[in-house]
């Protein structure tokens, strides 16, 4: 079978590479194996402006943002879903230095850091000593709808091979690949943490990251906002079901759920909400992250056949859509990519 692009990994990366490459008339076939605990399948889905205790605005924000908001709109208007939904972020302060911090920055005239007028006005649903304030606009993307739904539509297509994809079977010529059956002029890595075993790519700045989180259902509890103390509470797409979390850990000998998450979680969320929760799930996973928090965009400087959408770390929710978009332009038009995520800046290595 001759396609144009080969692209391994149908996560949120892979979801919109193959998105915009289907936009542009390229045929295409996604191989994926469906991995249950894929950070695409775990995340909360939040998309903000803004972001760590100092509340550091975001990495091209301003092109980011918006963007990821009319992907997501479009994408669900065309699947008939409900892909994303805006919100608000209420920041309960948890220590005096970080009360101090959000004031600051509401002082420094910042367009997403707000003051929130009624203080009182979560006091039946939370305890909370040292008030609040409001982050907007956030967004929550629902990839639980999302995935499965365009999941479905390759599968309708027949373009969607569920299977592990094994490197060994990849042959990588100068203007082809070839894979058991199939040649295309291009593969694209959009596997996560898979990559991180690439021979073409494994050379590149990876440095996975373990985040934990708890599925609970908390009824009463509004679901127009994100609530954050130093945890997160965010509403899933189902009405009373919150996702809780997460743990961001550097040093961690594997990727299962810990004793240690669920118990401080759960006693945490026990000193904080007022009202009735239970825990559903417990859900953990690696983060593709990298070292210098730029993700990893476009073609082997080598085997220039080879591409990659990967190293999206905390931030794959908005940052996939864009780079998938990028690089799609790339691809058709030779538009170039944002110099900080191009692959090209890691020439040297990548050459050796
Ligand atoms: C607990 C947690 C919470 C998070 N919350 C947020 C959040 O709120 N907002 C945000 O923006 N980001 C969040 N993230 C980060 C976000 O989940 C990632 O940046 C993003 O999901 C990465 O997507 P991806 O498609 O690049 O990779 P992945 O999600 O890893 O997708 C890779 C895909 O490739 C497939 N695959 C891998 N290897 C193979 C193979 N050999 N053969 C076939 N298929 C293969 C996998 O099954 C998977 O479907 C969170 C992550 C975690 C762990």
């Amino acid at each position: 079978m001759n396609i144009d692009v080969l692209i391994i990994g149908q996560g949120i990366s892979g979801t919109f590479l193959s998105y915009y490459l289907e936009k542009e008339g390229k045929s295409f076939l996604v191989i994926d194996n469906n991995y249950k605990n894929s950070p695409s399948k775990i995340a909360a889905g939040i998309i903000n402006p803004v972001t760590g205790r100092r509340l550091v605005t975001v990495w091209m924000v301003d092109e980011v943002l918006p963007f990821a908001w009319n992907a997501y709109q479009q994408i669900g208007h065309e699947l008939n879903i409900t892909a994303i939904a805006q919100k608000t972020i209420i920041d309960f302060f948890p220590n005096p230095f970080m009360r101090e911090s959000f004031l600051q920055k509401i002082e420094s005239g910042d367009q997403y850091v707000h003051t929130y007028p009624e203080q009182n006005h979560f006091n039946h649903l939370f305890n909370y000593e040292l008030g609040c304030g409001e982050i907007r606009p956030v967004y929550t993307a629902y990839l639980e709808t999302l995935l499965p739904a365009w999941r479905s539509h390759l599968t309708n297509k027949n373009i969607l091979i569920e299977e592990n994809f094994d490197i060994a079977e990849l042959k990588v010529e100068e203007d082809k690949i070839h894979y058991n059956d199939i040649t295309a002029t291009k593969i694209i890595f959009c596997d996560g943490t898979s990559s991180f075993d690439n021979p073409f790519f494994k050379p590149l700045p990876f440095a996975p990251n373990k985040g934990e989180a708890l599925v609970t259902h908390i009824p009463g509890l509004p679901g127009e906002h994100i609530y954050k103390k130093g945890l997160m509470i965010v509403p899933m797409a189902d009405k009373d079901l919150f996702w809780i979390g997460a743990s961001y850990i550097w040093d961690f000998d594997n990727a299962d759920p810990t004793d240690a998450f669920r118990h401080s979680t759960e006693q945490a969320l026990k000193q904080w909400l007022k009202i009735p929760f239970t825990i559903e799930e417990h859900r953990s996973g690696l983060r593709p992250a990298t070292l210098e928090r730029r993700p990893f965009v476009g073609f082997h400087p080598v085997h220039s056949t080879a591409g990659i959408l990967n190293g999206m770390g905390t931030k794959g929710c908005s940052l996939a859509p864009f780079f998938a978009k990028q690089l799609t332009d790339n691809l058709v038009y030779q538009l170039p990519i944002a110099k900080d995520a191009d692959v090209k800046r890691f020439s040297k290595i990548l050459s050796r």
